[in-house]
């Protein structure tokens, strides 16, 4: 089974941090919907695979994009393919575009899940993130969505602004314990290149957004988390129970294939990666020309990359990485290397308590999870050149 992802390029505002690919242009969408169903077609052969388990909306904010026009392509990936009955069917959205009508067509179409952008419940710092929406209008989204019904409902929060202090974000945690929202991701403010956000911490000398400050947070949700019997399952996820986890990011970590469509998406199929390009004219422009693969490009993985790729993804699973995968992936020649090598530096990070080992996996401990990038940096293959 594989999974379709939708890349919707669109945005009403530019928010300060973000470095994702969309245009604030919100025209020409009957255009860049026939463009993804020509792309659509034109990767059947990149997966063989009649059967899709899960679709997802990811942007961009997919939730500007008229209902008729998200049916047309729900309608296109079922007619062409088997949809699972249960597939989950997960729309990105914004608290600005959270209204009855919206809501009631979505779930006619077959969106069963919700993955809503609050980021803070603070109207400070929502200007200052430059966000479309303001606190009340966050609380009043995921009421009309849960008193709807029939949406899994998660809410993507960022934590470790100047603006957010730890009893702040305390607060927010509190909210959605109470407030009946079933998954929750998290994400610490990182300063991405070609951000507005980039320039102000230019300008701040590197003073406005600290890494003691996100990890304390991190701290902070990680016992929240425990407090409240919420499943820990990823870094950045966190969900009520056990069945409210994304199945669709799960198979992503799992190294499950998927098409990526939509200008800017990446799809995956056990051997190639491939990504089209980020520009929303020349997408729309290139996949109708006669000489189809101007639009994307595509590499083929090689062992050690996909190595890399998994212990990188699955060492942020609460699970970890499972060492006889690992060594399936490599032949015995490598493997025996990667042992020898990574024997000191894990060594090291089991000492200190950051790593644990069984038997059958490697998973990062609750204080490991804030040294995941520099774990994995150290258990890694080295790539030749
Ligand atoms: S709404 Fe989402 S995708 Fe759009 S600019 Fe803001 S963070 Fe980026």
């Amino acid at each position: 089974m594989a999974s379709v992802y939708f890349h919707i390029p669109y945005c009403r505002k530019a928010c300060t941090y973000c470095n994702f690919h969309f245009s604030t242009r919100l025209s020409g969408f009957e255009t860049m919907v026939e463009a993804m169903i020509l792309d659509w077609n034109q990767q059947q052969l990149f997966i063989a695979d009649n059967t899709v388990e899960s679709m997802y909306f990811g942007g961009g904010t997919p939730s500007v994009l008229p209902y008729k026009l998200l049916e047309k392509l729900i309608d296109e990936i079922v007619t062409t393919k088997n949809v699972i009955a249960d597939a989950e069917i997960t729309l990105e959205a914004n608290p600005e575009d959270i209204t009855q009508q919206n809501l009631a067509e979505w779930r006619r179409i077959g969106i069963n899940r919700i993955s809503l952008g609050l980021q803070s419940l603070n109207d400070k710092e929502l200007r200052w993130m430059n966000r479309a929406h303001d606190a009340l209008q966050s609380r009043k989204s995921v009421e009309s969505i849960l008193s709807q019904g029939g949406f899994d409902l998660s809410v993507d929060l960022i934590y470790g602004s100047h603006l957010k202090s730890n009893e702040n974000w305390r607060d927010e945690l509190r909210w959605v314990q109470e407030s009946g929202i079933h998954h929750l991701s998290c994400y610490a403010l990182t300063v991405e290149e070609k951000t507005a956000l980039f320039k102000l911490q230019h300008q701040s000398n590197n003073s406005l957004i600290c890494d003691d400050h996100g990890s304390q947070q991190f701290i902070i949700l990680t016992e929240w988390a425990i407090e409240n019997n919420w499943c820990h399952y990823e870094i950045s996820n966190l969900s009520r129970t056990d069945s409210s986890k994304a199945k669709h990011n799960q198979r992503y970590w799992q190294g499950h294939s998927y098409w990526g469509i939509g200008p800017g998406a990446h799809g995956f199929n056990g051997k190639k990666r491939r990504w089209n390009i980020a520009n929303n004219a020349l997408y729309t422009k290139l996949i109708s020309t006669e000489n189809s693969s101007l639009h994307y490009e595509e590499e083929e993985l090689t062992a050690i990359n996909n190595f890399n790729e998994i212990l990188m993804t699955q060492l942020r699973l609460e699970q970890g990485v499972e060492i006889n995968k690992l060594a399936e992936i490599v032949d015995d020649i490598v493997w025996k290397q990667w042992l020898m090598d990574s024997k000191k530096a894990l060594e090291k990070w089991l000492f200190n308590g950051h790593i644990c080992q069984t038997n059958s996996h490697l998973f990062l401990s609750g204080s490991g999870r804030l040294f995941a990038d520099a774990i994995t940096a150290d258990l890694m293959l080295a790539v030749e050149d």
